[in-house]
């Protein structure tokens, strides 16, 4: 192994906010394995003024699953059903790594899921946090709602409810997460005993880069890090995909929020949270009023993005209440994405590494999609799926234009290498 942590933070020299560096989450075009060609519009329609019902809105990566909760929804189903038969479809997925089966895990190669749900014509709502072996934690917190006086469950307690539920306790690191887990220790493995020691023919010091081309350098290190991949059994179409969310870890996470002709709404939200994080980490996916809201009087609002920025902001509820105060779902949501470029003061120097979209549905049908950055790339920008009897994608309205950088801080591959890299 030649990339130590050592030349990783030496290398990690910051690029111009504006330059297009993103390489944040792949959640957003995470598709299921048969999933149908995305529409995408780059009109984003809550600007034109699409007000019907019933409608559902969701994160990009629900976007195959839409068609059946539209018709489920439209033949009278309930509204927060309608919401979990969207997300439920990734968390199944064992190829989507940002929810459910198959989602990156944490640090010691655990997966912890977070979901919550909101059910607007009851005004009840359930959550779950760090639920360790249960897939469908979306359902589980239907569950918490509907079967328990209490809103919230986490940790060991949570898994156990689920048990005595009914849902099967299954093992969601697949073998691909694992490996994926494996490498990114490797990777990070200068300081402990992980990965391939000085005995190995093809140690490298950790200043063996010194004088070269970074070009060159970094050339070397994906190509090692390829050559690690393969060693481990990645299959060869899947190395250089594990390589890029080891360098730039993936985050990813799905809201779905769903309004009948009736004008009942409900939402939910359902994540693995953040690659590798602390065991034990919970993000805004599973609190009431950062990673989901709805009140029925008002609407409906989910995130995606930076947890800990969301939840300092109570994001969802935040816009809801702006709603209800009379902003537009859209002057809702750019609110709350002022409120956390507030919180910093508007240090594009931290603001630069952080990301959140925001997908607002207001009662009357207004829905917007907006995010802080445009993107990961120019040709991966942020985008909101919409179903109101027609299916597609919108690009998002961002505050910034330009694209998010990861935190902690990504390596700063040279540009003509990532080019090739990220394609
Ligand atoms: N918001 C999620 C979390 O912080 C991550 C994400 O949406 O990418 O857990």
């Amino acid at each position: 192994m030649t990339v130590s942590r050592r030349d990783f933070v030496k290398t990690s020299v910051l690029g111009a906010v504006a330059a297009g560096v993103g390489t944040r989450a792949q959640a957003e075009d995470a598709k299921p394995s048969a999933g149908p060609q995305e529409h995408v519009s780059q009109e984003n329609q809550s600007q034109t003024g699409s007000h019907k019902r019933p409608i559902i809105i969701c994160a990009n990566n629900g976007y195959a699953y839409l068609d059946d909760a539209f018709a489920f929804l439209k033949s009278g189903g309930d509204t927060l059903d309608a919401a979990l038969k969207v997300v439920k479809g990734p968390e199944d997925d064992p190829n989507d790594d940002t929810v459910g089966l198959g989602g990156i895990p944490n640090e010691e190669g655990v997966v912890e899921l977070d979901a919550c749900c909101m059910h607007g014509p009851t005004r009840c709502a359930g959550s779950v946090g760090g639920v360790r072996n249960i897939k469908n934690v979306s359902l589980v917190s239907k569950a918490v709602m509907e079967h328990t006086g209490h809103v919230m469950l986490v940790g060991e307690g949570a898994e156990r409810f689920a048990v005595a539920v009914g849902f099967p306790r299954e093992n969601l690191l697949t073998e691909h997460s694992r490996k994926v887990w494996l490498l990114w220790k490797e990777f990070h493995s200068n300081e402990d005993w992980w990965g391939p020691g000085l005995a190995d023919p093809h140690w490298q010091a950790p200043d063996s880069g010194n004088g070269k081309p970074q070009a060159e350098v970094w050339q070397e290190r994906i190509q090692n890090l390829r050559t690690r991949a393969a060693d481990l059994g990645i299959e060869p179409e899947l190395q250089m995909d594990a390589v890029r969310k080891v360098l730039f870890p993936p985050t990813g996470t799905i809201h779905c929020s769903a309004l009948n002709d009736k004008g009942e709404i409900s939402g939910c939200t359902t994540t693995s949270g953040l690659s590798f994080k602390l065991p034990g980490r919970v993000g805004d996916s599973p609190i009431i009023g950062a990673g989901c809201y709805t009140d029925q009087d008002v609407g409906s609002a989910g995130a995606t993005g930076s947890g800990e920025e969301n939840i300092k902001v109570a994001g969802a509820h935040t816009i809801v209440e702006n709603m209800r105060h009379g902003m537009s779902p859209q002057e809702a949501g750019m609110d709350a994405l002022k409120r956390i470029v507030r919180n910093y003061n508007g240090d594009m120097n931290k603001l630069r590494f952080l990301d959140m979209t925001y997908y607002v549905l207001r009662k009357d049908g207004a829905y917007a999609g907006v995010s802080l950055w445009e993107g990961y790339s120019k040709e991966r920008p942020h985008k909101i799926a919409v179903h109101d009897g027609s299916r597609r994608a919108e690009v998002t309205v961002s505050l910034f234009k330009g694209y998010s950088q990861d935190f902690p801080p990504a390596p700063n591959v040279p540009e003509e290498v990532k080019k090739e890299f990220m394609k």
